[in-house]
Protein backbone atom coordinates (compact mmCIF):
# COMPACT_ATOMS: atom_id res chain seq x y z
CA UNK A 1 0.00 0.00 0.00
CA UNK A 2 2.82 2.49 0.33
CA UNK A 3 5.17 3.47 -2.07
CA UNK A 4 8.66 4.40 -1.06
CA UNK A 5 10.16 2.55 -4.01
CA UNK A 6 8.52 4.83 -6.23
CA UNK A 7 10.22 7.76 -4.86
CA UNK A 8 13.03 7.96 -7.11
CA UNK A 9 9.88 8.12 -9.84
CA UNK A 10 8.19 11.23 -7.90
CA UNK A 11 11.46 13.13 -7.18
CA UNK A 12 12.51 12.93 -11.06
CA UNK A 13 9.08 13.48 -12.52
CA UNK A 14 7.85 16.20 -9.93
CA UNK A 15 10.56 17.45 -7.92
CA UNK A 16 12.41 16.56 -4.41
CA UNK A 17 10.06 18.12 -2.14
CA UNK A 18 7.00 17.22 -4.26
CA UNK A 19 7.82 13.65 -4.68
CA UNK A 20 8.94 12.90 -0.74
CA UNK A 21 5.88 15.10 -0.14
CA UNK A 22 4.07 12.72 -1.90
CA UNK A 23 5.19 9.61 -0.35
CA UNK A 24 4.39 11.25 2.64
CA UNK A 25 0.94 12.06 2.09
CA UNK A 26 0.42 8.58 1.58
CA UNK A 27 1.57 7.71 4.73
CA UNK A 28 -0.77 9.81 6.32
CA UNK A 29 -3.16 8.33 4.23
CA UNK A 30 -3.00 5.17 5.05
CA UNK A 31 -2.79 6.43 9.34
CA UNK A 32 -6.22 8.23 8.10
CA UNK A 33 -7.69 4.71 6.71
CA UNK A 34 -6.46 2.91 9.99
CA UNK A 35 -8.18 5.57 12.16
CA UNK A 36 -11.73 5.37 10.59
CA UNK A 37 -11.21 1.55 10.48
CA UNK A 38 -10.90 1.25 14.32
CA UNK A 39 -13.29 3.93 15.01
CA UNK A 40 -16.08 2.63 12.87
CA UNK A 41 -15.24 -1.18 13.94
CA UNK A 42 -15.17 -1.92 10.03
CA UNK A 43 -13.87 -5.61 9.41
CA UNK A 44 -11.64 -5.11 6.40
CA UNK A 45 -8.87 -7.27 6.76
CA UNK A 46 -6.58 -4.03 7.41
CA UNK A 47 -3.28 -5.23 8.40
CA UNK A 48 -0.94 -2.73 8.09
CA UNK A 49 2.40 -4.62 9.76
CA UNK A 50 2.61 -7.46 7.04
CA UNK A 51 5.08 -5.30 5.18
CA UNK A 52 5.70 -5.66 1.30
CA UNK A 53 9.17 -6.02 -0.96
CA UNK A 54 9.59 -4.19 -4.24
CA UNK A 55 11.47 -6.48 -5.80
CA UNK A 56 14.11 -5.85 -8.27
CA UNK A 57 15.28 -8.68 -11.38
CA UNK A 58 17.42 -6.28 -13.36
CA UNK A 59 20.35 -3.48 -12.26
CA UNK A 60 18.42 -0.99 -13.47
CA UNK A 61 15.47 -1.62 -10.89
CA UNK A 62 17.73 -2.33 -8.16
CA UNK A 63 19.46 1.21 -9.11
CA UNK A 64 16.15 2.59 -8.89
CA UNK A 65 14.90 1.17 -5.40
CA UNK A 66 18.18 2.30 -3.82
CA UNK A 67 18.06 5.81 -4.99
CA UNK A 68 14.71 6.07 -3.74
CA UNK A 69 16.28 4.42 -0.43
CA UNK A 70 18.72 7.41 -0.15
CA UNK A 71 16.07 9.90 -0.94
CA UNK A 72 14.18 8.83 2.19
CA UNK A 73 17.05 9.00 4.21
CA UNK A 74 18.18 12.41 2.89
CA UNK A 75 14.62 13.54 3.29
CA UNK A 76 14.48 12.26 6.78
CA UNK A 77 17.55 14.18 8.15
CA UNK A 78 16.48 17.16 6.52
CA UNK A 79 12.66 17.12 7.87
CA UNK A 80 12.68 16.10 11.56
CA UNK A 81 8.73 16.81 12.13
CA UNK A 82 8.02 14.26 9.35
CA UNK A 83 6.10 10.73 10.94
CA UNK A 84 7.91 8.38 8.25
CA UNK A 85 11.43 6.19 9.62
CA UNK A 86 14.19 4.40 7.89
CA UNK A 87 13.55 1.79 10.63
CA UNK A 88 10.68 0.45 8.23
CA UNK A 89 12.97 0.45 5.49
CA UNK A 90 15.24 -2.56 4.91
CA UNK A 91 17.58 -3.32 1.58
CA UNK A 92 17.42 -6.76 0.59
CA UNK A 93 20.51 -8.33 -1.45
CA UNK A 94 20.51 -11.06 -3.57
CA UNK A 95 21.14 -13.33 -0.90
CA UNK A 96 18.57 -11.65 1.20
CA UNK A 97 16.03 -12.35 -1.26
CA UNK A 98 17.08 -15.83 -1.55
CA UNK A 99 16.37 -16.93 1.98
CA UNK A 100 13.02 -14.72 2.23
CA UNK A 101 11.49 -15.61 -1.58
CA UNK A 102 12.02 -19.09 -2.03
CA UNK A 103 13.48 -17.71 -5.18
CA UNK A 104 16.92 -16.73 -6.72
CA UNK A 105 15.49 -14.82 -9.49
CA UNK A 106 15.41 -11.32 -7.71
CA UNK A 107 19.18 -9.65 -7.33
CA UNK A 108 17.52 -7.44 -5.04
CA UNK A 109 14.89 -5.67 -2.76
CA UNK A 110 13.33 -2.92 -0.88
CA UNK A 111 11.33 -4.42 2.57
CA UNK A 112 8.75 -1.50 4.02
CA UNK A 113 7.48 -2.53 6.99
CA UNK A 114 5.02 -0.43 7.48
CA UNK A 115 2.81 -1.53 4.78
CA UNK A 116 0.08 -4.31 4.21
CA UNK A 117 -2.94 -5.01 2.58
CA UNK A 118 -6.61 -3.87 3.08
CA UNK A 119 -10.05 -5.76 1.54
CA UNK A 120 -11.42 -2.56 -0.63
CA UNK A 121 -14.29 -3.45 -1.26
CA UNK A 122 -15.00 -4.68 2.71
CA UNK A 123 -13.84 -1.02 3.48
CA UNK A 124 -16.26 0.46 0.94
CA UNK A 125 -19.02 -1.45 2.34
CA UNK A 126 -18.11 -0.08 6.39
CA UNK A 127 -17.91 3.65 4.72
CA UNK A 128 -21.38 3.13 2.93
CA UNK A 129 -22.89 2.14 6.56
CA UNK A 130 -21.54 4.58 8.17
CA UNK A 131 -22.53 6.99 5.74
CA UNK A 132 -26.60 5.79 5.47
CA UNK A 133 -26.58 6.35 9.06
CA UNK A 134 -26.38 9.92 9.19
CA UNK A 135 -29.44 12.27 8.87
CA UNK A 136 -30.14 13.50 4.95
CA UNK A 137 -28.25 10.94 3.07
CA UNK A 138 -30.35 9.49 -0.19
CA UNK A 139 -28.73 6.80 -2.09
CA UNK A 140 -29.60 5.97 -5.66
CA UNK A 141 -28.01 2.89 -7.01
CA UNK A 142 -28.28 1.66 -11.06
CA UNK A 143 -28.39 5.61 -11.58
CA UNK A 144 -25.94 6.49 -14.38
CA UNK A 145 -25.23 10.09 -14.96
CA UNK A 146 -25.12 11.11 -18.60
CA UNK A 147 -24.83 14.93 -18.86
CA UNK A 148 -24.75 17.25 -15.64
CA UNK A 149 -26.74 21.36 -16.86
CA UNK A 150 -26.17 24.28 -15.78
CA UNK A 151 -23.54 22.67 -13.33
CA UNK A 152 -26.56 22.14 -11.08
CA UNK A 153 -28.97 19.53 -13.03
CA UNK A 154 -27.65 16.32 -13.01
CA UNK A 155 -29.37 14.03 -15.84
CA UNK A 156 -29.39 10.40 -15.40
CA UNK A 157 -29.60 7.21 -18.36
CA UNK A 158 -33.24 6.84 -17.08
CA UNK A 159 -34.63 10.49 -17.53
CA UNK A 160 -34.48 10.84 -13.94
CA UNK A 161 -33.21 14.78 -12.73
CA UNK A 162 -31.08 15.26 -9.83
CA UNK A 163 -31.25 18.91 -9.12
CA UNK A 164 -27.78 19.55 -6.88
CA UNK A 165 -28.69 22.90 -4.76
CA UNK A 166 -24.56 23.02 -3.10
CA UNK A 167 -22.30 20.99 -4.83
CA UNK A 168 -21.05 18.10 -7.17
CA UNK A 169 -18.54 15.43 -6.82
CA UNK A 170 -17.16 13.86 -10.03
CA UNK A 171 -15.71 10.69 -8.07
CA UNK A 172 -16.56 8.53 -10.92
CA UNK A 173 -12.92 7.71 -11.72
CA UNK A 174 -12.19 6.89 -15.87
CA UNK A 175 -16.12 7.06 -16.35
CA UNK A 176 -16.32 10.41 -15.88
CA UNK A 177 -14.62 11.05 -19.43
CA UNK A 178 -18.47 9.87 -20.82
CA UNK A 179 -19.73 12.77 -19.39
CA UNK A 180 -17.14 15.54 -18.52
CA UNK A 181 -15.46 17.54 -21.39
CA UNK A 182 -12.92 18.67 -18.96
CA UNK A 183 -11.60 15.14 -18.21
CA UNK A 184 -11.47 13.66 -21.79
CA UNK A 185 -7.98 14.61 -22.60
CA UNK A 186 -6.22 14.08 -19.63
CA UNK A 187 -7.63 10.87 -18.53
CA UNK A 188 -6.63 7.56 -19.88
CA UNK A 189 -9.03 4.84 -19.21
CA UNK A 190 -6.59 1.81 -18.64
CA UNK A 191 -7.97 -1.64 -17.27
CA UNK A 192 -6.22 -3.62 -15.13
CA UNK A 193 -6.45 -6.95 -14.39
CA UNK A 194 -5.80 -9.27 -11.51
CA UNK A 195 -6.43 -13.20 -10.61
CA UNK A 196 -6.74 -15.30 -7.26
CA UNK A 197 -5.30 -18.86 -6.96
CA UNK A 198 -7.13 -21.86 -5.24
CA UNK A 199 -6.11 -22.34 -1.77
CA UNK A 200 -2.36 -23.33 -1.42
CA UNK A 201 -1.21 -24.95 1.92
CA UNK A 202 2.24 -23.67 2.25
CA UNK A 203 2.31 -19.93 3.16
CA UNK A 204 5.90 -18.87 0.99
CA UNK A 205 5.60 -15.45 2.12
CA UNK A 206 4.02 -13.60 4.67
CA UNK A 207 4.89 -9.91 3.39
CA UNK A 208 3.34 -8.61 0.06
CA UNK A 209 5.18 -8.36 -3.19
CA UNK A 210 5.81 -5.80 -6.09
CA UNK A 211 7.89 -6.59 -9.16
CA UNK A 212 8.48 -4.79 -12.55
CA UNK A 213 8.38 -1.57 -10.59
CA UNK A 214 5.00 -2.54 -9.26
CA UNK A 215 3.98 -3.79 -12.42
CA UNK A 216 3.28 -6.85 -10.82
CA UNK A 217 2.27 -7.47 -7.01
CA UNK A 218 0.93 -10.17 -5.23
CA UNK A 219 0.44 -11.03 -1.89
CA UNK A 220 -0.80 -14.56 -0.37
CA UNK A 221 -3.62 -14.86 2.37
CA UNK A 222 -2.43 -15.96 5.75
CA UNK A 223 -5.67 -17.71 6.26
CA UNK A 224 -6.08 -20.44 2.89
CA UNK A 225 -2.58 -19.25 1.13
CA UNK A 226 -4.53 -17.77 -2.07
CA UNK A 227 -2.34 -15.55 -3.76
CA UNK A 228 -3.44 -13.04 -5.29
CA UNK A 229 -1.97 -11.42 -8.51
CA UNK A 230 -2.07 -8.17 -10.64
CA UNK A 231 -0.49 -6.72 -13.64
CA UNK A 232 1.48 -7.67 -16.66
CA UNK A 233 -0.18 -4.96 -18.81
CA UNK A 234 2.43 -5.25 -20.51
CA UNK A 235 1.49 -8.30 -22.52
CA UNK A 236 -1.34 -6.59 -24.21
CA UNK A 237 -0.76 -4.34 -27.30
CA UNK A 238 -1.89 -1.61 -26.31
CA UNK A 239 -0.79 -2.00 -22.70
CA UNK A 240 -4.41 -1.90 -21.73
CA UNK A 241 -4.90 1.73 -22.33
CA UNK A 242 -8.07 3.57 -23.71
CA UNK A 243 -10.15 0.27 -22.76
CA UNK A 244 -13.34 0.89 -20.66
CA UNK A 245 -14.13 -2.83 -21.01
CA UNK A 246 -14.27 -4.50 -17.64
CA UNK A 247 -16.59 -7.38 -18.44
CA UNK A 248 -13.90 -9.34 -20.23
CA UNK A 249 -10.72 -10.92 -19.71
CA UNK A 250 -7.65 -10.69 -21.28
CA UNK A 251 -6.65 -14.28 -22.57
CA UNK A 252 -2.87 -13.11 -23.23
CA UNK A 253 -2.77 -11.52 -19.60
CA UNK A 254 -4.12 -14.38 -17.96
CA UNK A 255 -1.36 -17.05 -19.60
CA UNK A 256 1.28 -14.42 -18.26
CA UNK A 257 -0.47 -14.60 -14.95
CA UNK A 258 0.14 -18.53 -14.97
CA UNK A 259 3.54 -18.47 -16.13
CA UNK A 260 4.63 -16.29 -13.54
CA UNK A 261 5.33 -18.58 -10.80
CA UNK A 262 6.67 -20.66 -12.31
CA UNK A 263 9.17 -18.23 -14.25
CA UNK A 264 10.11 -16.06 -10.91
CA UNK A 265 9.43 -18.14 -7.68
CA UNK A 266 10.44 -21.96 -9.83
CA UNK A 267 11.05 -23.00 -5.73
CA UNK A 268 6.99 -23.22 -5.24
CA UNK A 269 6.68 -25.91 -8.05
CA UNK A 270 9.25 -28.34 -6.39
CA UNK A 271 7.14 -28.18 -3.41
CA UNK A 272 4.42 -29.50 -5.10
CA UNK A 273 2.17 -26.34 -5.31
CA UNK A 274 1.12 -24.41 -8.42
CA UNK A 275 -0.17 -21.22 -9.09
CA UNK A 276 -3.68 -22.56 -10.22
CA UNK A 277 -6.51 -19.43 -11.18
CA UNK A 278 -9.86 -19.84 -9.44
CA UNK A 279 -10.90 -16.06 -10.09
CA UNK A 280 -10.04 -12.89 -12.48
CA UNK A 281 -11.53 -9.58 -12.59
CA UNK A 282 -10.79 -6.57 -14.37
CA UNK A 283 -11.31 -3.35 -13.44
CA UNK A 284 -10.89 0.41 -14.71
CA UNK A 285 -7.92 2.64 -13.86
CA UNK A 286 -8.38 6.28 -14.41
CA UNK A 287 -4.26 7.11 -15.16
CA UNK A 288 -4.13 11.00 -15.97
CA UNK A 289 -1.74 12.62 -18.88
CA UNK A 290 0.71 14.02 -16.64
CA UNK A 291 0.49 11.36 -14.17
CA UNK A 292 -1.19 13.16 -11.15
CA UNK A 293 -4.50 12.81 -9.74
CA UNK A 294 -7.13 15.56 -10.80
CA UNK A 295 -8.14 17.03 -7.15
CA UNK A 296 -10.34 19.91 -6.58
CA UNK A 297 -12.61 22.87 -8.10
CA UNK A 298 -13.62 21.92 -11.95
CA UNK A 299 -11.48 25.07 -13.06
CA UNK A 300 -14.01 27.57 -13.91
CA UNK A 301 -16.23 26.85 -12.20
CA UNK A 302 -16.65 26.35 -8.51
CA UNK A 303 -19.47 24.25 -7.99
CA UNK A 304 -18.16 21.07 -9.45
CA UNK A 305 -15.22 19.42 -7.94
CA UNK A 306 -13.10 16.31 -9.71
CA UNK A 307 -11.93 13.76 -7.54
CA UNK A 308 -10.48 11.02 -9.27
CA UNK A 309 -7.34 10.15 -11.56
CA UNK A 310 -4.98 7.97 -9.23
CA UNK A 311 -2.88 6.25 -12.24
CA UNK A 312 -3.96 2.88 -10.49
CA UNK A 313 -3.26 3.83 -6.82
CA UNK A 314 -6.12 4.64 -5.09
CA UNK A 315 -5.73 3.42 -1.84
CA UNK A 316 -2.70 5.06 -0.42
CA UNK A 317 -4.17 8.52 -1.66
CA UNK A 318 -8.14 8.57 -2.21
CA UNK A 319 -9.10 9.00 1.47
CA UNK A 320 -7.51 12.09 2.27
CA UNK A 321 -7.91 13.25 -1.10
CA UNK A 322 -11.62 13.26 -0.31
CA UNK A 323 -11.49 14.76 2.65
CA UNK A 324 -9.49 17.57 1.32
CA UNK A 325 -12.80 18.57 -0.98
CA UNK A 326 -15.34 18.19 1.49
CA UNK A 327 -12.96 20.67 3.17
CA UNK A 328 -12.52 23.03 -0.13
CA UNK A 329 -16.81 22.50 -0.02
CA UNK A 330 -17.05 23.66 3.48
CA UNK A 331 -14.83 26.63 2.78
CA UNK A 332 -12.34 25.68 4.84
CA UNK A 333 -8.11 24.72 4.23
CA UNK A 334 -7.50 21.44 3.27
CA UNK A 335 -3.83 21.97 4.57
CA UNK A 336 -4.81 23.27 7.56
CA UNK A 337 -4.83 19.88 9.83
CA UNK A 338 -1.89 19.13 8.01
CA UNK A 339 -0.14 21.99 9.66
CA UNK A 340 -1.45 21.32 12.72
CA UNK A 341 -0.14 18.12 12.90
CA UNK A 342 3.15 17.88 11.22
CA UNK A 343 2.03 16.10 8.41
CA UNK A 344 0.16 16.39 4.96
CA UNK A 345 -2.88 16.07 4.35
CA UNK A 346 -3.43 17.75 0.42
CA UNK A 347 -1.05 18.68 -2.39
CA UNK A 348 -1.17 21.45 -4.17
CA UNK A 349 0.21 19.78 -7.36
CA UNK A 350 -3.58 17.69 -7.60
CA UNK A 351 -5.56 20.87 -8.34
CA UNK A 352 -7.12 20.61 -12.09
CA UNK A 353 -6.43 24.26 -12.46
CA UNK A 354 -2.63 23.20 -13.16
CA UNK A 355 -4.12 22.63 -16.57
CA UNK A 356 -5.01 25.80 -17.40
CA UNK A 357 -3.11 28.12 -14.98
CA UNK A 358 0.70 26.71 -15.23
CA UNK A 359 1.75 28.93 -11.75
CA UNK A 360 -0.31 27.01 -9.89
CA UNK A 361 2.52 24.15 -9.10
CA UNK A 362 5.69 25.82 -7.52
C1 LIG B 1 -7.32 -4.92 -11.26
C2 LIG B 1 -7.04 -3.73 -10.42
C3 LIG B 1 -6.15 -3.80 -9.37
C4 LIG B 1 -5.90 -2.68 -8.56
N1 LIG B 1 -5.02 -2.81 -7.52
C5 LIG B 1 -4.77 -1.73 -6.74
C6 LIG B 1 -3.86 -1.82 -5.66
O1 LIG B 1 -3.31 -2.88 -5.39
N2 LIG B 1 -3.62 -0.71 -4.94
C7 LIG B 1 -4.22 0.49 -5.22
O2 LIG B 1 -3.95 1.49 -4.56
N3 LIG B 1 -5.11 0.58 -6.22
C8 LIG B 1 -5.38 -0.48 -7.00
N4 LIG B 1 -6.24 -0.36 -8.04
C9 LIG B 1 -6.81 0.96 -8.34
C10 LIG B 1 -7.98 1.30 -7.44
O3 LIG B 1 -8.95 0.29 -7.57
C11 LIG B 1 -8.53 2.66 -7.88
O4 LIG B 1 -7.51 3.63 -7.79
C12 LIG B 1 -9.69 3.06 -6.99
O5 LIG B 1 -10.74 2.12 -7.07
C13 LIG B 1 -10.23 4.41 -7.45
O6 LIG B 1 -11.31 4.74 -6.61
P1 LIG B 1 -12.44 5.72 -7.13
O7 LIG B 1 -13.46 5.74 -6.03
O8 LIG B 1 -11.82 7.00 -7.56
O9 LIG B 1 -13.05 5.05 -8.44
P2 LIG B 1 -13.79 3.67 -8.67
O10 LIG B 1 -13.45 2.70 -7.58
O11 LIG B 1 -13.55 3.28 -10.09
O12 LIG B 1 -15.31 4.08 -8.50
C14 LIG B 1 -15.97 4.88 -9.44
C15 LIG B 1 -17.46 4.77 -9.14
O13 LIG B 1 -18.17 5.65 -10.00
C16 LIG B 1 -19.32 4.98 -10.51
N5 LIG B 1 -19.65 5.60 -11.81
C17 LIG B 1 -18.91 5.61 -12.94
N6 LIG B 1 -19.51 6.31 -13.92
C18 LIG B 1 -20.67 6.75 -13.40
C19 LIG B 1 -21.72 7.54 -13.93
N7 LIG B 1 -21.73 7.99 -15.18
N8 LIG B 1 -22.79 7.82 -13.12
C20 LIG B 1 -22.81 7.35 -11.83
N9 LIG B 1 -21.82 6.62 -11.27
C21 LIG B 1 -20.77 6.32 -12.06
C22 LIG B 1 -18.86 3.53 -10.66
O14 LIG B 1 -19.99 2.66 -10.70
C23 LIG B 1 -18.00 3.36 -9.41
O15 LIG B 1 -18.79 2.97 -8.30
C24 LIG B 1 -6.54 -1.46 -8.86
C25 LIG B 1 -7.44 -1.37 -9.91
C26 LIG B 1 -7.69 -2.50 -10.70
C27 LIG B 1 -8.67 -2.36 -11.81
Amino acid sequence: MERYDYLADYVEDFGYENGCQWVEFQHENIRSIAQVVKENNIDCELNLTRGNVALARTQKELENIVKSYEFVKDYLEKHSKTKMSLDNLELWDHEKCQEMLHSDKFIGGLFMRESGTVWLAKFVFGLLKYCLEQPGIDLITNGKVIRIENSKNIILENGRVIIAHHNIVHATNAYSVEYLDFVRDKIIPTRGQCSRSKSIETIFWPFGLSANEGGEYYHQSPIDGRITFGGCRWRSPNTEHNNQNDSEINDLIREEHKKFFSLWHPDIATQNCTFEIEQEWTGIMAFTIDDLPLIGPLPGDNKQFLLCGYNGDGVPNAFLCAKAVARMIANDDPYKEGKENNTITFLKMFLPERFTNSTIIQ
